[in-house]
């Protein structure tokens, strides 16, 4: 992928790939200099120096490869995402800056169910006779509060403090950088079908912007419990 490659995310969001140092021969060679070894080309045994690197939690050559996304998400798919903080940097559009626009929510596709074995979860959608007010419901919700939000910005309140009525689906804007370990973690936790839907589609837009550069590594650490 190029860099400034975009993958397009739920309704309004997006990552896009901002900056890369490394590649799978970098990892290959940051293991070797323990040999005073170091490689111009990157060779089908190469992957398994690479596996035998993750397989043995020897993660520290991961580290020396980075990435920087640009990514657009609803705040509640960040409050998720930040909770990943190893190898990571964070920066976020302020709401103390910058006034949000007024159409800048998440508005899901289908609404599904509360799962009936898994607390956090979802599963199916709900009852088609209550498609249209659920839809209907969840966009009064967040229109009410953008015209609230509006409302008490013409009224002279700051910003910092009328963002606080704003819903959890606003989308909002960050820098993520990261080391591929890091990343690498964030995939498999964030792939896998516990973690909510939303934050699956980042996941795999992360993992289809940088796994033609990587696809030793990535598939060498997504295949263990590497942290
Ligand atoms: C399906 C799912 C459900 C979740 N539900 C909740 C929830 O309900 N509430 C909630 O608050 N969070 C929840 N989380 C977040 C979860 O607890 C982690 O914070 C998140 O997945 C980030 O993972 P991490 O801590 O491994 O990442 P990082 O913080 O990036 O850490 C990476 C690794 O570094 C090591 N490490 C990090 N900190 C330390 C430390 N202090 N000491 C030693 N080693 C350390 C660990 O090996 C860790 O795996 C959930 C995550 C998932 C995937």
């Amino acid at each position: 992928m190029p860099q400034d490659a975009e993958i397009k995310v739920l309704d309004r969001g997006f990552v896009r790939l901002v900056d890369m140092m490394g590649n799978d021969l970098s990892v290959v060679n940051a293991a070797r200099v323990s040999f005073g070894k170091r490689k111009e080309h990157f060779e089908e045994k190469d992957k398994k120096l690479i596996q035998y690197l993750a397989k043995h939690e020897h993660t520290s050559p991961f580290r020396h490869a980075y990435v920087q996304f640009h990514i657009k998400a609803p705040i509640f798919v960040f409050r998720q995402w930040m909770k990943h903080q190893v190898g990571c940097s964070w920066n976020e559009i302020s709401g103390r800056y910058v006034e949000f626009p007024d159409d800048e929510f998440f508005i899901p596709s289908l609404f599904r169910q509360q799962s009936k074995d898994n607390k956090q979860g979802s599963q199916g959608e709900i009852e088609s006779e209550h498609r249209i007010a659920a839809r209907t419901a969840y966009e009064a919700a967040c229109r009410h509060a953008v015209d609230e939000y509006k409302k008490l910005l013409s009224l002279g309140v700051c910003r910092e403090q009328a963002r606080c009525i704003l819903p959890l689906g606003l989308y909002s804007e960050v820098y993520w950088t990261s080391s591929l370990q890091a990343v690498a973690h964030f995939i498999r936790l964030r792939s896998e079908s516990h973690s909510q839907w939303e934050i699956q589609q980042y996941a795999h837009a992360v993992r289809e912007l940088i796994e033609k550069v990587f696809p030793a590594s990535l598939e060498a650490l997504l295949s263990t419990d590497v942290g």
